[in-house]
């Protein structure tokens, strides 16, 4: 019975929709197929299967580690918190409260006072911190807990990328000087931009936010922005803030100094969520389902026999499984499919959808000639290798891969971030599935009228791009009619044919459980205008005598701007 589910699971693991027509089809499809995700009956909360929540804990396993080094300890405190403490900070409760969601009953009765699910916890364990922190000596204080928090996001859910619970680590930590504080602020930036590349080869681009952007309540919030060139989006990759002294204030988190006088500390968060595994998916993800870089791949290499036909097949598998056993050995993350029921092709089929980044084959000719075949993932390529060099090739292989696909994503992120110094630019490159470089004058008021602006020209583009095409269209069917007419009835059955093949498909993917609600927007000229992502740490040259792409007065950064998750 069991066989036979794991049968159908095979034999529906054709990928239906395309990354670059269709993308909010292929994601969905892509991580419930692979066995990552799987819906739920409550709007933007999703099931995280093995598949996916192993890359979660090879992400904890990274950051754990060298946060520790940094002195940081693990805590946990409460999911709640209540209404009182949570308003302590007037911006910060201003910046959460419309997704803060409320527990206000037990049972049938009304609580005296409703009690908050944690959206962050700098009001939760502030008070503490004031209780804890007392002389120079208690500092720096380093606290970090992994947790599950809760956001009702009124944005359209997106599984990793937007959830309404998610999973994350918030470091929270303290110091006697704002040197210190922003030390640090530097320290896990790059922690959280060598998660991206070094473990997701996902390229970022590490940047301050704009007053505008910036966490409610904090004093300055530093980012790595990744990008989906699929969508044309940029994405918060993750963020590390400096809080400064606002919090220390409201909570009374003082200590006697040195020269035993009071002093307030300053204060930094920081956070990393599951939205990584998604924003790494997005990047890397083709047609044929995941590609997954092998530092986070729950199986890195994925050993396949191809039978005799009609022969005895003892030796063969025999001898695969030493090759098995010899790669385990070594630490290689390896699994050997000697399921019987299936052929070599839906296997090849079932590790592609999951992203295994290197299968090696293992056939008739292979076992006679004392070799294996490496068949790569991410560029398909292959190579016959000796069984006798298996684990050091096994293991370069690995490390050659990891590092094409940053490279590989590296240069598909570049090639679309366009500099520009004129507003015309703007809305066009945003519809070339581009975020754009501009010289910016760094005022509030001008960074929401490019918001307003651009969104308004990107409304007017889409419904001029969506006339002209329902105008090709009207002309392309005539041309058909046209055609049917001369060719007779052979044509239409085909039209037929493909019609009822689309609604099939389309039944496919309703099987999925997936449904309009959570989806996300299919590409097109999209209405949304350009946001600010961050101001780059690394400036392009020449900032001087530029204009301010929105106001057009003097330039005083270069912003990057762009739709985003
Ligand atoms: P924040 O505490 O607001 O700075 O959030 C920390 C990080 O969480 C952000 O930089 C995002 O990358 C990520 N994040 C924010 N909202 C969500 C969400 N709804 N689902 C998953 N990740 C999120
Ligand atoms: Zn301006």
């Amino acid at each position: 019975d069991n066989k036979e589910k794991q049968k159908k699971a095979v034999g529906n693991e054709k990928m239906l929709a395309q990354k670059e027509t269709n993308f909010a089809d292929w994601y969905t499809q892509t991580i419930v197929r692979s066995e990552m995700i799987d819906y739920y009956d409550i709007s933007g909360c999703y099931i995280l299967r093995p598949w996916s929540y192993s890359i979660w804990e090879q992400i904890q396993k990274y950051i754990d580690t060298r946060i520790k080094k940094l002195g940081v300890e693990n805590y946990y405190f409460p999911l709640f918190v209540s209404q009182k403490a949570l308003q302590q900070e007037k911006d910060h409760i201003e910046g959460f409260a419309p997704e803060v969601a409320w527990v206000t009953k037990s049972g049938s009765s009304d609580l005296v006072q409703p009690i908050a699910i944690r959206p962050t916890s700098e009001t939760i364990m502030y008070p503490l911190f004031a209780k804890w922190i007392r002389s120079h000596r208690d500092l720096p204080y380093k606290v970090n807990q992994w947790v599950n928090v809760v956001r009702w996001e009124f944005k359209q859910p997106t599984p990793f990328l937007r959830s309404r619970e998610f999973l994350w680590q918030e470091g929270h930590t303290a110091f006697a000087t704002l040197e210190e504080a922003a030390k640090e602020v530097e320290d896990i930036l790059n922690l959280y931009a060598s998660v991206y590349e070094d473990l997701l080869a996902v390229p970022v681009v590490k940047g301050r936010k704009t007053e505008n952007e910036k966490f409610p309540g904090g004093y300055y919030t530093t980012t790595v922005e990744a990008f989906v060139p699929a969508s044309g989006k940029g994405i918060q990759g993750a963020t590390s803030h400096c809080l400064g002294q606002n919090f220390a204030q409201m909570f009374n988190i003082n200590f006697e100094n040195e020269k035993k006088e009071k002093a307030m500390v300053w204060q930094n968060s920081w956070g990393l969520t599951t939205r990584t595994i998604g924003v790494m998916i997005m990047v890397h993800g083709d047609d044929r389902g995941l590609v997954l870089p092998p530092r986070v791949a729950p199986i890195q290499a994925v050993l396949v026999p191809i039978p005799y036909k009609d022969k005895d097949n003892e030796g063969l598998f025999k001898r695969a499984q030493e090759l098995a056993d010899q790669l385990e050995a070594a630490g290689v993350r390896i699994h050997f499919d000697d399921r019987e029921g299936y052929t070599p092709g839906n296997k090849y089929n079932h590790w592609e959808l999951k992203g295994v980044p290197l299968r090696i084959d293992f056939g008739p000719k292979d076992f006679e000639e004392n070799n294996v075949v490496f068949v790569r993932r991410v560029d398909k390529s292959k190579t016959v290798v000796a069984q006798a060099d298996i684990v050091s090739q096994v293991q370069s292989a690995l490390e050659d891969i990891q590092k094409t696909m940053l490279e590989k994503a590296r240069r598909e992120r570049d090639s679309h971030i366009k500099n520009i110094t004129e507003w015309k630019q703007l809305v066009p490159e945003l519809d070339n599935r581009n975020i754009v470089m501009a010289p910016w004058c760094q005022d509030k008021e001008c960074e929401e009228q490019i918001k307003k602006r651009s969104t308004i020209e990107a409304a007017a583009a889409a419904t001029a791009s969506k006339k002209k095409k329902r105008g090709g269209r009207g002309k392309k069917e005539e041309e058909k009619k046209e055609g049917e007419k001369k060719e007779g009835e052979g044509e239409k059955k085909e039209e037929e044919k493909k019609e009822e093949k689309k609604e099939e498909e389309k039944k496919e993917v309703n099987k999925d459980g997936t449904d309009n609600e959570n989806k996300e927007e299919t590409f097109e000229p999209l209405s949304s205008g350009a946001k600010s992502l961050c101001l780059p740490y690394q400036q392009p040259e020449g900032i001087e005598g530029k204009k301010c792409i929105g106001c057009e007065k003097e330039a005083k950064i270069w912003c990057l701007f762009g739709r985003s998750y």
